[in-house]
């Protein structure tokens, strides 16, 4: 699906066209020095054209020019700085909702009404596709009151909203996300902490694939020093320089936000690169400022872990954590005392990109891994716009799953073939199946077990490179053999069997299985119902004589596939099946991912 993602800061702007399944970018367009006399946009390293200084004139002009040369629209992913506590989940954009988002500027006066002059200018633009907002705090809605709440007096803190809410959401749900597929394990069952570097810095703690501490508090000011936010401080000294240089509120907010961090600290700039280089030169205020960056996010680590009574996985990403080694040196050497052994020389060389986005850093067999992990926010918000959009899809076109009974039947090799049916025999096509290209054959064999046969066997054809033969549960009891439940094409150490046709008889050293029940579908299948091939479902069958649930569905796509659900003869027994049932998916949040699990296919 085409998405366009929006991404509106106080004085620039980022959009794209981008595919939400692959991430693979159409077009960009770049806005910068909103707010100034010389603001401009530029789509990919085209030239600069003038603009408007406001969010709204300047997507007015410079939108159309994007979109103009890309594949059609589906849907439109805003990202909006502040959810506040009433937006914790990814919401579709009424009237309703981008009032809200506006009226949230009180909790982030610099963000919000940015983000909310581009859902303007965005909507009036693309009236009749579907607009999502996506909140950077939404991922921290799983804090515990404990980690969210401030020490402070209860009813004025809930009077003016006063609590931590936590931000770069989409990016440690990303990255986190991202280290679990490396890792093959089920986000569900890791503890990991993810360290987004970059000019803005934060650390979370994601538990079980819930964010229970994080260090950015009610704005992104709390926590890591950044690139020129100071982070955590006494909130004493400040009031003791505001007093001492007779600060408004406005000049402390510039202080705190705009000029300290890495700027303040080094006196150089907030770009690392420079500070990198200066402090190799031996500038003093560069190596302080790299020191305290580092201590402040190894002291995060050290809490977040006890938090989490463990940790499995450390990720750094964001500008910083992607690219600078020897800040990933400082932070993450001498970490042994939690499992993670840190390895310099992959540290040297790690390098990510869209295309490579995970590399370890951790020493091999290490308990706890240590990953540096590319973010990208923009895919992020992609994939969850183009996932609601096809959610709406899927609720206004609702696409039925025929259910089909698959009878006992075997699929042959040519030298298979050539034994059961005499050298050269060629199978005859007797109907063809629901499967484009694949018929049943007028040909019968018999299966010849330990305990007894079954005789009249069907051969499906075409021809394949690798016999298999599925039968149901009870014809396993009948021929008295075990057969593994597998996908079509997994037969790797199945039980033989003997097989017999008219020109003979050929004992099989492997082939017989149970079909692991699933549902043939197409990419545009896929994508409509939110399913990746080998993902396993739940399909509600109905129009049967009783309605089941059958768990365990093994989803597989293909473009040769036609929209079909198989399931074997005691099933289609069990469910008192008849001509007609049709099946639904019950659940695509929790489908459970394969990755680790080798199925091998036809
Ligand atoms: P981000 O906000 O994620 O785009 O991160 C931007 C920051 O990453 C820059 O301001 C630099 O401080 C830092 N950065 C980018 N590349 C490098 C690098 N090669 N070495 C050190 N720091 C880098």
């Amino acid at each position: 699906m085409n998405v366009l993602v929006v991404n509106c800061g106080s004085s620039s702007i980022k959009a794209a066209v981008l595919d939400d399944a692959s991430g693979v970018v159409q077009a960009r367009l770049r806005v910068e020095r909103l707010g100034s006399d010389d603001a401009v946009w530029r789509i990919g390293d085209g030239e600069n054209v003038s603009c408007d200084p406001t969010h709204e004139s300047a997507l007015a002009a410079a939108l159309p020019a994007l979109i103009s040369g890309c594949d059609e629209i589906e849907a439109v992913g805003h990202r909006v700085v502040h959810g506040g506590t009433k937006f914790t989940t990814p919401t579709r954009i009424t009237d309703e909702v981008a009032a809200e988002i506006e009226a949230l500027s009180e909790l982030a006066p610099l963000h919000n009404p940015a983000n909310a002059a581009g859902i303007r200018a965005a909507r009036k633009l693309l009236p009749d596709i579907l607009h999502i907002a996506v909140f950077d705090t939404a991922f921290h809605a799983t804090l515990p009151r404990r980690a969210w709440t401030y020490g402070i007096d209860n009813e004025l803190a809930t009077k003016h909203g006063v609590r931590r809410y936590g931000f770069h959401g989409t990016s440690h749900q990303y990255v986190a996300n991202r280290a679990a597929e490396f890792m093959g394990t089920d986000l569900r069952d890791l503890r990991i902490i993810t360290c987004h570097l970059g000019n803005g810095c934060s650390v979370c703690a994601v538990e079980y694939g819930r964010s229970v501490e994080t260090s950015m508090g009610m704005t992104p000011l709390e926590g890591l020093v950044m690139g020129t936010r100071s982070g955590d401080i006494d909130v004493g000294a400040v009031l003791h320089m505001a007093r001492a240089e007779e600060w408004t509120l406005d000049d402390i907010d510039n202080f705190l936000n705009r000029s300290s961090g890495l700027s303040g600290l080094s006196g150089v700039g907030n770009d690392l690169r420079d500070i990198e280089a200066r402090a190799a030169d031996g500038d003093e205020g560069c190596r302080l400022a790299i020191q305290v960056f580092a201590h402040r996010v190894r002291k995060y680590i050290g809490a977040y872990t006890a938090a989490m009574g463990g940790v499995d996985a450390i990720v750094f990403t964001a500008g910083i954590g992607e690219n600078s080694a020897l800040m990933r040196h400082r932070v993450a050497s001498r970490l042994d005392f939690l499992g993670a052994r840190f390895c310099e020389d992959t540290n040297s060389d790690a390098k990510v990109s869209a295309d490579s986005p995970v590399f370890e850093i951790s020493e091999r067999g290490a308990r706890c891994r240590l990953l540096v992990v590319a973010t990208d926010e923009q895919h992020a918000i992609a994939r969850t716009a183009g996932r609601i959009a096809h959610e709406d899809d899927r609720v206004r076109n609702p696409r039925t799953i025929p259910v089909a009974v698959s009878a006992r039947h075997m699929h042959v090799t040519r030298e298979t073939l050539d034994l059961l049916y005499g050298e050269g025999h060629e199978l005859t096509p007797d109907r063809p199946l629901s499967q484009p290209g694949q018929y049943a054959a007028a040909e019968r064999v018999k299966i010849i077990g330990p305990r007894n046969e079954i005789d009249r066997v069907r051969i499906l054809g075409p021809i394949r490179s690798k016999n298999q033969i599925e039968i149901s549960r009870t014809d396993e009891f009948a021929l008295g053999v075990d057969a593994p439940v597998r996908a079509s094409g997994d037969v790797t150490n199945s039980p033989g069997v003997i097989v017999e046709g008219p020109a003979g008889r050929v004992e099989l050293k492997e082939g017989l299985i149970c079909a692991w029940r699933h549902i043939h579908m197409t990419p545009d299948d896929a994508e409509h119902f939110g399913v990746r091939d080998r993902d396993v479902v739940e399909v509600a069958v109905t129009g049967t004589g009783r309605d089941l649930i059958f768990g365990d569905v093994l989803v597989r796509v293909s473009p040769k596939y036609k929209l079909e659900m198989h399931i074997d003869t005691d099933e289609g027994n069990a469910a008192e099946l008849s001509r007609g049932a049709e099946g639904a998916l019950v659940e695509t949040e929790g489908v459970a991912r394969l990755q680790s699990r080798k199925v091998r296919y036809d």
